[in-house]
């Protein structure tokens, strides 16, 4: 089962428009990345400001949008937006759940990869990467693994010593 600490998704509603939910998933972005200092290892998570699209920082876009095959603009990603809320919570909560201890819930797995660090949501199929540098880390990536063979590969790379410090 998901983790005890996993906020609830962030879904289009019916009345709103494509602009009104964009505003309030901005919001959450700017809340839990802007306004708000994000650790991680005791070291703080940047997120990528520039390029700008239409005054939306370049994560923000990153986050929520996707480019799909043969497409040459980046397009909304559904799956991607609705787990906006999860990215700061992952970062935040991984290393135990007050609730259960994990003793009922999921515990996310954690590893190193060269100078990336990933957090998985296993039972979610979720994926939040992050990029060491030198003072601070800064948040790559973050979605949800629609395809098997890639969840799979993900596993399998956490499982081997070659590419995986495990963390937890
Ligand atoms: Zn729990």
């Amino acid at each position: 089962m998901n983790p005890h600490w996993l906020p609830d998704i962030v879904s289009k509603e019916k009345e709103e428009t494509e602009l009104q939910y964009q505003g309030r998933l901005y919001q959450i972005f700017e809340n839990d990345f802007i306004f708000n200092t994000i650790c991680c290892q005791q070291l703080h998570v940047k997120t990528k400001k520039f390029p700008e699209t239409k005054g939306y920082p370049q994560a923000f876009i990153h986050l929520t949008t996707r480019q799909y095959e043969g497409n040459s603009e980046r397009t909304p990603d559904p799956e991607r937006r609705m787990r906006l809320k999860w990215i700061r919570a992952s970062i935040e909560h991984f290393g135990s759940c007050e609730t259960c201890s994990y003793e009922k819930c999921d515990r996310p797995w954690v590893w190193e990869n060269g100078k990336k660090i990933k957090i998985c949501l296993p039972n979610q199929h979720y994926l939040v990467v992050l990029g060491k540098r030198k003072n601070d880390l800064l948040l790559v990536t973050a979605f949800y693994i629609d395809r098997d063979h890639y969840f799979r590969k993900i596993e399998k790379e956490y499982n081997n010593p070659d590419f995986s410090k495990k963390i937890q």
